[in-house]
């Protein structure tokens, strides 16, 4: 178990943060400014493989919000590297270019997330908060006799740690420890999205900033350069995004149908091949379906980031998403704290600022669904396919708002 700060035997919290990935030291960042004692806890010491994302250039902002200036020195800061645009090859073979120059940035990011994150929650220690690392969430439970509202459980490998808080929140992820342990669901599967990603290198040179999307019979392809160290080696992600249930999920898992699968598509293989690349290491997969909680916030908690929705990567907007609703969430819980200073009601959805976030989330999952349908609305090739034909009839049906299915 690691802490960043000599205060660690302090058991009693303000606020305690599950997850500290971009959503949790975001809300960490905003509540620590605001001088509420924040602890984030962070089940790795050090993440297993995080993909090289994409950052559209309106994120730009918030990513100075939180990590300082990066105007003119975006190389000079760990894990993000300036991206000029997409290129996609969607509704037609004709490929369509998104030139970022003509926004107000000038440019999108592509981020190195293991380096992206640590930069974030070592700026949520210098505003304050308490991080510990290689720690996980284990139990919380309702406490009635004091000023505080939770009694938590966390765990290392080697101890157990009991932590009070007056206000509890999710930023776990799309596996929404917390939700969880407090019986709240991600609403039955809106799809069965996963991702298969390889990697690949060369010794040549690739100057190409264009993040490259394709559709493909059985679903989409994504690839982009990625931010490397100072390295004679340039690397570049490749990922297939398709329904795990189809047959074709099961070929994208192996390193030969994967390569049959590339082989197939009309730009992406043929830009690797023509840069000199060759795979290395092996096909990695996530999930990458939509999801949403039952509930975003109760009393005394709530969900954050991927944990309340998390979109398909079609969007590139989870990132943006995980900061702009910490910064959201930070700024409602700190005055619904100080809105009650010691009660223990008020903390709940009766609560202004608690139910501004709730409609917030409402909001922005009717608007990602929305535009999700609207985008894979707009390719008509393969309608004789399984996975096109589910996202045109989704397209078809009625928006279900948010608050439909609570
Ligand atoms: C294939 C793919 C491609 C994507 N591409 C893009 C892209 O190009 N652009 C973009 O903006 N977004 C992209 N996303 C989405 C983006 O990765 C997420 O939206 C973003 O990481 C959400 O941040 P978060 O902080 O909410 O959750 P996470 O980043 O998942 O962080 C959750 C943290 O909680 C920790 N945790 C979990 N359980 C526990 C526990 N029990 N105790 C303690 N800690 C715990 C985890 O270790 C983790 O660090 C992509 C996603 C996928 C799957």
């Amino acid at each position: 178990m690691s802490s960043t700060r000599p205060d660690q035997a302090n058991t009693a919290w303000d606020v305690v943060i599950i997850g500290a990935g971009p959503a949790g030291a975001a809300t960490a960042i905003t509540l620590a400014k605001f001088g509420q004692r924040v602890l984030l806890v962070e089940e790795r010491v050090t993440a297993a493989f995080k993909l090289g994302e994409s950052l559209p250039p309106n994120a730009i902002s918030l990513v100075k919000h939180f990590l300082g200036d990066i105007e003119g020195s975006a190389q000079s800061i760990p894990g993000l590297f300036r991206t000029a645009g997409n290129i996609s090859v969607w509704a037609t073979e004709q490929p369509e270019v998104t030139d970022f120059f003509f926004t107000l940035t000038g440019f999108g990011l592509n981020v190195e997330r293991l380096a992206f994150d640590e930069a974030l929650r070592s700026n949520a220690v210098t505003a304050g908060a308490t991080l510990l690392k290689g720690v996980r969430f284990e139990s919380c439970a309702r406490i009635a006799d004091s000023s505080f509202n939770w009694q938590l459980r966390i765990s290392s490998d080697t101890q157990t740690q009991q932590h009070r808080a007056r206000y509890l929140v999710d930023c776990s992820g799309r596996r929404a420890v917390v939700a969880r342990a407090l019986g709240i669901l991600p609403v039955p599967e809106h799809d069965r999205l996963f991702a298969y990603a390889q990697w690949f290198s060369c010794a040549g040179d690739d100057d190409d900033r264009y993040t490259r999307i394709e559709a493909a019979p059985h679903g989409w392809w994504y690839s982009n350069r990625l931010p490397g160290e100072e390295s004679d080696e340039i690397k570049r992600l490749v990922v297939l995004h398709s329904d795990k249930d189809l047959p074709v999920a099961k070929m994208a898992a192996r390193q030969q149908g994967f390569d049959q699968l590339l082989n197939e598509s009309t730009h992406i293989a043929p830009l690797l091949k023509s840069k000199g690349y060759r795979s290395c290491g092996t096909i990695r997969g996530a999930p990458a379906n939509s999801q949403r909680l039952q509930r975003f916030c109760g009393d005394a908690w709530m969900a954050v980031g991927d944990a309340a929705q998390a979109y398909d990567p079609l969007s590139s907007q989870g990132m943006d998403k995980a900061l702009k609703t910490g910064s959201h969430a930070g700024h409602m819980i700190h005055y619904a704290l100080t809105d009650c200073p010691q009660g223990k009601d008020g903390l709940g959805s009766s609560s202004t600022f608690i139910h501004q976030y709730n409609e917030q989330q409402h909001q922005l999952w009717d608007t990602y669904v929305t535009q999700r349908d609207y985008f894979y609305g707009t390719q008509p090739r393969w309608s004789d396919h399984p996975f096109w034909q589910r996202r045109r009839q989704k397209a078809q049906r009625p928006l279900a708002r948010a608050s439909d299915v609570i």
